[in-house]
């Protein structure tokens, strides 16, 4: 076993080598530009791009023609709200979001666009009544993430999205946590976004699935430039980056079911040999409907950051994120209803498609080492726990 250990994968993932292998050639060989028309250096670069938009398509049940490909999910998310909600609109979405939903909400509400952050209950997930209730005839669409980064939590994102069409109004999900990892499918969604480098494909490049047909989903573009795919998203294609993301697509459709169960099950074994191995520990987030390879724990009396510096030969995240000088507990564990002293003590496990057993092993053990470690040296564990 390597040092130091990745467990990190909600973050970033590392690309897989069969993936680097389909994008070698699309750098110094088939290096036309896709909308070349006049030479073969570029129809093999269109071709390329074509199929990867095939691979795409067929992970979430789209067509072909359905896909817009971007820099990421981040672009995606801005594409997709700012496409379509205009002044005097309503978007309504949720508290759990990621920043590249929330602070594109923010933006498109200092443009006169009304938004409504839904609350999640306990467990993370909407209360679909709350999402019926709060659509009025000024909603125009109904963003809400498919798999949370931070809790892994899954949200019935096909209910979602027809109780949203029952009322005329478009949805779109950030699915960059749930591509690749779980089935997802747009039959009710308009709008969907994915990203490379969550599925073991390269950063930089991502994709935006836009409805054609049930309706024909019109998006403003939020770049001017040479009207590339379809006049929705200008600028020269990575065709690089897109053969790597086609090729991520494809393998995860294969391997999808296989993985995840694997995940799932080494995903259980961290979490029962940590519980078995410490008192005072809780999971964040329901357990029921959530990704496989998502874990997040919180280690009471242990401040998240004490603990990752305590295992620094295991990369992992907090459920803390430092905003100029003050630690700030998570907006997403704070959603669920979590004090800031349970965000402060949360650790995100993200298992990934390298993640072996033995890893699981040594990070469980080191994990106990050092809480155990800690709490020793916490006057206020040894004040509730003296005999
Ligand atoms: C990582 C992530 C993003 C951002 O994706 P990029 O491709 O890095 O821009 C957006 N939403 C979720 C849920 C993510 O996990």
């Amino acid at each position: 076993m390597k040092l130091p250990i990745y467990m990190d994968n909600h973050a970033t993932t590392r690309v897989d080598p069969r993936v680097f292998e389909a994008m070698r050639p699309y750098f110094c060989d088939v290096y036309g530009n896709a909308a070349s028309r006049n030479h073969s250096f570029g129809w093999q670069a269109e071709e390329a791009v074509e199929k990867a938009r095939r691979q795409v398509a067929a992970l979430i049940g789209a067509n072909a023609k359905e896909i817009v490909f971007t820099s990421g999910a981040t672009e995606s998310n801005n594409l997709a709200l700012k496409g379509i909600a205009k002044k005097g609109d309503q978007v309504i979405t949720a508290t759990t979001e990621h920043k590249a939903i929330l602070d594109t909400c923010k933006h498109l509400e200092s443009e006169g666009v009304a938004v409504t952050y839904l609350p999640v209950e306990r467990d993370g997930l909407l209360d679909l009544e709350k999402l019926r209730n709060a659509i009025t005839d000024r909603t125009v669409l109904v963003s809400v993430m498919a798999a949370n980064n931070e809790t892994g939590t899954v949200q019935n994102i096909a209910e979602i999205g027809s109780i949203a069409k029952e009322r005329g109004v478009l949805v779109h999900t950030d699915a960059a946590q749930q591509a690749g990892k779980l089935p997802i499918d747009v039959v009710n969604l308009d709008l969907l976004s994915i990203s490379g480098h969550k599925m073991y494909g390269p950063k930089g490049v991502g994709a935006l699935y836009v409805r054609r047909r049930d309706p024909r989903v019109q998006l403003a573009p939020q770049m001017d430039g040479g009207g590339h795919e379809r006049g929705m998203r200008s600028g020269t294609l990575n065709v690089p980056g897109i053969v790597g993301l086609g090729e991520a697509c494809a393998i995860a459709m294969r391997e999808m079911r296989e993985e995840s169960r694997r995940l799932a099950s080494l995903r259980d074994k961290l979490k029962d040999r940590l519980m078995a191995g410490l008192d005072e520990v809780y999971v964040n987030g329901t357990m029921e409907s959530r990704l496989p390879n998502n874990l997040n724990m919180s280690f009471a009396y242990v401040e998240s950051e004490s603990l990752m510096m305590g295992i620094n030969d295991i990369a992992v995240s907090s459920g803390s994120a430092c905003t100029s000088a003050t630690l700030e507990p998570s907006h997403v564990l704070k959603a669920l209803g979590l004090g800031d002293d349970r965000a402060h003590s949360s650790i995100r496990f993200g298992l990934g498609r390298f993640t072996t057993e033995e890893e699981v092993d040594y990070v469980a053990g080191r994990v106990i080492q050092v809480v155990q470690k800690l709490r020793e040296l916490s006057p206020l564990y040894e004040m509730h726990h003296s005999s």
